[in-house]
């Protein structure tokens, strides 16, 4: 077994029963054969890989919950020999669709060792599902939740996406406010992006006005940011809230530029210093696998200031930002120095703030996150 703990184990698992208007994931309708036939891929994959200690291990999609729970025990099982925990705190999560659940799901889950839910609501409001292509009601995100509470999953995070298609303040606070109510532990929301090659992207095309612009999608983030910690959350992070003591291990991996193994098609991994990403091609990804050849897979070392930018980025999308004394340790350099003009003009305009050691993003800062973080990753 290699020595150092692997971060996390992404796999994933592509196929949705439906395909959802504004998706640009890698995912393919579900049809059963191509799904038999992926899995064996996967856990092919698994087989082939170092063996190394995992602290989190995440199921995403598509929709993980497509195949049957049977399926997903017996892949974590291999996950779970291949990759052991590296401490008692390891995170697995599944992410749900939950018009695709399951009686007794929950409860296989969690005895296989799932203990954080990520549930892909995204409005609570029916007819925003609807026009987002989504079939589930309230009442399936409300079983779902209430299985996995009766199951002893301890952790449920929902996502949501804001700035749809004809959204008002209102309707955004009412799903929020559902979101609250249903007493989950984690909140992820995301302003809706218009993806290039997907149909919200023509829809976009023919009807600009219908979409909401960058005031309103401000203004929306705000009540997010407000509502969510009103009810007690903590903001870690530009996107993702969550309860005391449930912040996504996962997550905090990818921001604190931890190691990682992607397994599947299209999946990242940070390996090394090495970032690579696997083929987006299903039948390029399974047939390699069927050949016994490496999954061809784009690969990328950032060195220099690109990787010093690219963690300087991360670090400012979270709640404590950039540690300077911590980030000299590990790369090197003193950020606040190697960036101090840049840094001197974000304090300046009221986006970044600084207390001795530490910068973070204002709250004016969180509504440019993209522009500030951004503006680290491409200096030279
Ligand atoms: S269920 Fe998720 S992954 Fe599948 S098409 Fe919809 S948004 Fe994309």
């Amino acid at each position: 077994m290699g020595d150092a703990a692997l971060g996390g184990v992404y796999v994933h698992l592509p196929f949705c029963p439906y395909i959802c208007p504004y998706c640009d994931f890698a995912k393919w309708p579900l049809r059963r054969s191509d799904a038999a036939r992926y899995l064996a891929a996967l856990h092919r994959e698994i087989d082939l890989s170092e063996s190394r200690r995992a602290e989190n291990i995440f199921l995403g999609g598509g929709t993980p919950n497509a195949y049957e729970s049977a399926q997903i025990v017996d892949l974590l099982a291999r996950l779970n020999e291949r990759f052991p925990a590296a401490d008692a705190q390891q995170e697995i999560t599944i992410e749900v669709n939950p018009d695709a659940v399951r009686p007794g799901d929950m409860e296989a889950y969690a005895r296989a060792g799932i203990n954080r839910l990520s549930v892909g609501v995204q409005s609570f409001r029916e007819e925003e599902s609807r026009a987002l292509g989504r079939r589930h009601s309230n009442a399936d995100v409300e079983r779902c939740v209430r299985d996995a509470r009766a199951a002893g999953i301890r952790s449920i995070s929902v996502d949501l996406i804001f700035a749809l298609p004809g959204q008002r303040e209102a309707d955004w606070i009412e799903s929020l406010d559902a979101a609250i109510a249903l007493g989950v532990e984690h909140c992820s929301t995301y302003g809706l992006t218009i993806e290039p090659g997907t149909r919200f992207e023509r829809l976009y095309a023919g009807a600009p006005e219908r979409f909401a612009d960058e005031d309103l999608e401000a203004r929306l983030y705000e009540i997010a940011m407000d509502r969510l910690s009103e009810a007690g959350f903590e903001q870690y992070e530009i996107s993702n809230f969550a309860r005391p003591g449930h912040r996504s291990r996962h997550n905090a991996n990818y921001w604190k530029n931890g190691s990682y193994l992607g397994l599947g098609v299209g999946a990242a991994s940070y390996l090394e210093g090495e970032r690579s990403t696997a083929t987006r091609l299903l039948g390029e990804y399974m047939e390699a696998i069927e050949r016994g050849e490496p999954v061809p897979r784009e690969r990328e070392r950032l060195e220099g200031l690109a990787r010093l930018g690219e963690a300087m980025m991360l670090a400012l999308r979270t709640a404590q930002g950039v540690d300077a004394s911590a980030f000299n340790q590990r790369y090197g350099i003193d950020p606040l120095v190697t960036y101090a003009a840049t840094i001197a003009g974000f304090i300046e305009a009221g986006v970044l703030e600084r207390s001795d050691e530490h910068l973070r993003l204002t709250r004016r800062g969180r509504l440019l996150a993209n522009i500030v973080c951004g503006a680290f990753v491409t200096l030279e």
